[in-house]
Order: C-alpha cells, then sequence, then structure tokens
C-alpha cells in the first residue's frame, strides 16, 4: 500500500525524535533540552499540519514572504498556535515585517539588521527572542557575524563580542545564543569541530559579557546528532522529515 503524505511525515518525526534520543543518551543529555524545529521552507501548509498532528510545536522559515501567506494560513486552523522561527537572512526591508510573523529570529547577522528589528518592535512594545548568527567555519557562502579561528585572533574575538554587546541593549530584543550553519560536507564528523567551537565561543561570551546565553541552534538534516552530540537546543531539521525539496 501507498503510504500517505500525512503517514510519511509522521514516520519523519518519528524516526528524528528517535535519532534525538539516541543522541542525547550517547552524552547523557536529557531529549527536553533539545528543540526540534521542523524546517518547511518551500512545503505547503498541509504538509505543517501534518507535522503538528504528528507533534511537532517549532517551524523553521527562510523567506518573510513565504512566511507571509503560510504562518497565517497554518495559524487559522490550530488552537494552540506553533511557534515559527525565521532561519534565513533577513534583508533590511523586509525586517519590520518579521515581528507580526516569527517569535523567533535566528538569523541576526549584523548589528544593522538588530536595530531595524527593535525599532519596529519599539511601537508594540514585544519583545522578540534572537540568536545571533555566527561564521565559525569560515566559508564565505555562509552569512553571520564572521568568528573564524576566534580562538586565536584576539581582535575577531574583540569584535564579535563588542556587536554582541550592543545587540543585548536593545530594547525589542532578548539574545538567547548563538547560530550557525556548517558546511556542507561528506561526514558529519567533519563538522564536529564547527559546533564545538561554536558552543565554546558561547561559554566565553557568556562569561566575559555576562549574558545567560541558553540556545545553541545548530544542525540539520545531514549533521543534527553530532550537534546534539556537541550541545545543540536547537535544531533544524528539513529533509528527514518532509523529504527532498524542489
Ligand atoms: C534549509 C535550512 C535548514 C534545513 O536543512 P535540511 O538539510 O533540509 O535539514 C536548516 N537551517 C537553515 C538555515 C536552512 O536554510
Amino acid at each position: 500500500m501507498m503510504r500517505t503524505r500525512e503517514q510519511q511525515i509522521a514516520e519523519g518525526v518519528a524516526h528524528v525524535q528517535a535519532v534525538i534520543a539516541a543522541a542525547c543518551a550517547r552524552v547523557n543529555r536529557d531529549p527536553s533540552e533539545v528543540t526540534l524545529v521542523a524546517v518547511s521552507k518551500t512545503h505547503p501548509a498541509a504538509d505543517i499540519l501534518a507535522a503538528v498532528a504528528a507533534g511537532v510545536r517549532h517551524f523553521g522559515e527562510n523567506r518573510v514572504e513565504e512566511a507571509a501567506i503560510k504562518c497565517p494560513e497554518v495559524n487559522k486552523h490550530l488552537d494552540i498556535p506553533v511557534v515559527w522561527h525565521m532561519i534565513g537572512h533577513i534583508q533590511s526591508r523586509k525586517a519590520r515585517d518579521v515581528p507580526s510573523l516569527f517569535q523567533v529570529v535566528h538569523s541576526i547577522d549584523s548589528l544593522n539588521l538588530a536595530e531595524k528589528l527593535s525599532r519596529s518592535l519599539a511601537e508594540s512594545g514585544q519583545i522578540l527572542d534572537v540568536l545571533v548568527q555566527i561564521n565559525v567555519s569560515g566559508e564565505d557562502s555562509k552569512s553571520g557575524l564572521e568568528a573564524v579561528n576566534w580562538e586565536h585572533h584576539a581582535t575577531v574575538r574583540q569584535t564579535v563580542k563588542e556587536t554582541i554587546q550592543q545587540i543585548a541593549t536593545l530594547s525589542g530584543l532578548n539574545v538567547r545564543g548563538l547560530m550557525t550553519m556548517a558546511p556542507i560536507v561528506d561526514d558529519a564528523e567533519q563538522v564536529r569541530p564547527v559546533f564545538a567551537s561554536l558552543a565554546r565561543l558561547r561559554t566565553t561570551l557568556s562569561e566575559d559579557l555576562q549574558l545567560s546565553l541558553p540556545d545553541l541552534s545548530m544542525g540539520m538534516t545531514d549533521d543534527y546528532p553530532v550537534a546534539i552530540e556537541e550541545g545543540a537546543t536547537l535544531i533544524r531539521v528539513g529533509r528527514a522529515i518532509f523529504g527532498a525539496r524542489n
């Protein structure tokens, strides 16, 4: 018998939850410390509702235009709203649309963007949970604050520190932690140092700036078990739940 789309999604969710549990068990973490953000970009509202039925409560989108259509469509079908996470680069002119759609932004990649978001929140009095995106791998294609080799470069470290300190003073934003995207590799073990580096940067910043930075957003379909072993609290998983994107 052919499985329905709903069954496929439910199986994807169950599989990911089992992998999360196994990864947590390997490093003595409680699975409740890891939030699964199902990355629903390019997939229709019906797929998101199927994932909700399978127990998912957090969804990630990477384009404001797409979210502006899908989020309201999904929300209107639900009594208990889900949590929407913005995980993609935000263009300046789109910043003011973000707070009405999303509860968490993972992709704060400049002070300028943070200031724009904070200003757009000032009128409503709303507070947005945010993570600062960090480029620890050094790939040019990755956005985020430049932090390659931060452990060996005092100036790199200092710039990151000062930028995050300034973001943390903005009234509309609650800085929850750091996010990174690892490079695409054949073997997930190759990106373990990237995740470990982000985790150490979090500890350093937290101590130096006296900020509680509870969250680490890292890990996607190909590498989330490794990210969990290195301390991820938010994993952003798309294909393992919804299948390949067109
Ligand atoms: C698309 C995307 C993901 C999910 O990727 P998968 O490989 O489908 O799990 C995670 N994070 C970001 C920032 C993305 O754009």
